[in-house]
């Protein structure tokens, strides 16, 4: 079978190698329509990823919540301020990195007058997987952060415990590493404020493995 000639690849893959930043915009535009999964259905629209095109650092949560879907930016809720906090503590200067989810569009149980999260099932991240990969492939980020579990398992293609994977760099393809620790809301959901302090304290040195790692290479 003949190769596609260029002209007939998606836009977003034509401007790639010349045009990252143009291809990022070109990827964003066509996600907005995606109906890959059924999750379009009971979201507000879909949430893309925000950040510089030449990110050295990549950060993927699991999905948007409630406050992102309607304002369709990532991490811009009661988690993005925890993650926002841990990225100042850390020194990281959030303009610099790329932040994304796993999964595009909120998942949610609508409850009376609230929306409910609910978890995306292996399915969901699977399927949806094909817009982070394209957000890899135009950024090529030096280090990608897997915030929980989701993320985990759409970067490593398989689900992984948290605990035994943190602190520590995961080679990937093209000579790219991951970092894998616990997403941002975990801390919100700790009772105890001694438990809170000491969970702050691993994502931070977490986000600081990574960030050293993005400099470095
Ligand atoms: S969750 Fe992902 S795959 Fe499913 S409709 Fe939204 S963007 Fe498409």
């Amino acid at each position: 079978m003949a190769r596609p000639s260029e002209a007939d690849l998606p836009l977003f893959r034509q401007e790639r190698v010349n045009d990252p930043e143009a291809a990022l915009k070109l990827l964003a535009a066509e996600a907005k329509g995606c109906t890959r999964c059924d999750l379009y259905r009971n979201a507000t629209q879909t949430v893309f990823g925000e950040g510089p095109a030449d990110a050295s650092l990549m950060l993927v949560g699991e999905q948007p919540g409630d406050q992102e879907d309607l304002v369709a930016r990532p991490f811009v809720g009661p988690a993005g301020k925890a993650l926002d906090k841990a990225l100042e503590a850390g020194g990281i200067d959030r303009a610099q990195v790329y932040v994304t989810n796993a999964v595009k569009h909120f998942k949610n149980e609508p409850r009376g007058k609230r929306r409910i999260h609910k978890k995306p099932d292996t399915s969901e991240i699977d399927i949806c997987r094909w817009w982070l990969g394209n957000e890899l492939d135009i950024i090529q980020p030096n280090v990608v952060v897997a915030l929980g579990a989701t993320a985990a398992r759409a970067l490593m293609h398989k689900a992984l415990s948290i605990n035994a994977s943190r602190g520590r760099l995961i080679a990937l393809e093209d000579e790219m590493k991951a970092v894998i620790t616990v997403h941002p809301s975990y801390l919100l959901r700790l009772r105890e404020e001694r438990d809170k302090r000491r969970e702050f304290d691993f994502l931070v040195k977490d986000l600081r493995l990574a960030a050293d790692a993005a400099r470095r290479s």
